[in-house]
């Protein structure tokens, strides 16, 4: 999965990972797209590839697995790219599959390297030594994470307002079961990037906006999210698309002029708020 020319790596080289700083290079798993964007936004797109880099090939990892939606999230990256173009954000993701190592889980859940996905085995990960569970947190999660935390404290020390949002996908169908939602809206106890998403998709009647649906924190879905946004006391929320919406360009076209509206619509309340904020922290 290459990177668009120019898109590489804008992202200033200090304080990016070195894997980064090669984005033809085969190896390279950490992608930052128009890192030195300067709109409002910043976007994370965890699930973004079904990559299986060559270092990991010898685990095995089966190629009817790697078409699965419990291999990636399809269509996710393709609304984040356009988002980014859009908004003037920087996009961070991993270019590698979340059955290697999934960029979105706290490093003690079970389902950081999953040995099972929705009834499918995932044999390549059975058995996995302390010593490979630990060089695949420190070649991927920890610099994908890293990557982020820099950015992010960057721009505050830049005085760039910023709020930040994880774009996903979601199987229509999970264990059997249909998903009414077009759309779900994911976010914890600040609610105020998620309340104007919400808000701004509900005003479409032909859209079921899920809220918390189908998935919420308590699902550890939301790690990435709750990693980077309390700390730098950024907005944030998570999208959650019905990937059989996003399955091709025009799909991710339509939502993402969708969601960029109203993404920008809710800008000035929100960084208004978040500018406040600053000011408060800076008079005590
Ligand atoms: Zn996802």
């Amino acid at each position: 999965m290459a990177l668009p020319s120019g898109l590489a790596t804008s992202f200033p080289a200090e304080s990016v990972p070195a894997d980064t700083a090669a984005a033809s290079d085969p190896d390279t798993l950490i992608m930052v797209e128009n890192g030195a964007g300067a709109g409002p936004f910043v976007l994370l797109c965890d699930h973004a590839s079904n990559r299986v880099a060559d270092a990991y090939q010898s685990f095995g990892f089966a190629a009817d697995r790697l078409g699965l939606h419990i291999a990636w999230d399809p269509g996710a990256l393709g609304v984040a790219r356009l988002l980014s173009g859009r908004l003037d954000a920087p996009l961070f993701w991993p270019d590698i599959s979340r059955l290697v190592i999934d960029c979105n889980r706290p490093l003690d859940a079970a389902s950081l390297i999953v040995v099972e996905s929705e009834g499918r085995a995932v044999p390549a990960n059975v058995g996995l030594s302390g010593t490979e569970r630990a060089r695949r947190i420190e070649r991927v999660h920890a610099p994908y994470h890293d990557a982020i935390d820099a950015c992010l404290t960057q721009r505050h020390a830049s005085g760039l307002a910023t709020i930040l949002i994880a774009i996903h996908s979601f199987t229509p169908v999970y264990l059997g079961k249909a998903r009414p939602w077009h759309v779900g809206i994911v976010f914890d106890e600040d609610a105020r990037m998620a309340n104007a998403l919400i808000k701004g998709l509900a005003a479409d009647p032909g859209f079921m906006v899920g809220v918390n649906e189908p998935y919420s924190p308590a699902d550890l879905v939301y790690y990435s999210v709750s990693r980077h946004a309390p700390t730098h006391r950024l907005p944030a929320a998570m999208i959650e698309i019905r990937n059989n919406e996003i399955g091709d360009e025009a799909g991710q076209k339509i939502w993402a002029d969708r969601l960029a509206e109203i993404l920008l619509a809710a800008t000035p309340g929100l960084l208004g708020a978040q500018q406040a904020v600053v000011r408060c922290l800076q008079v005590e």
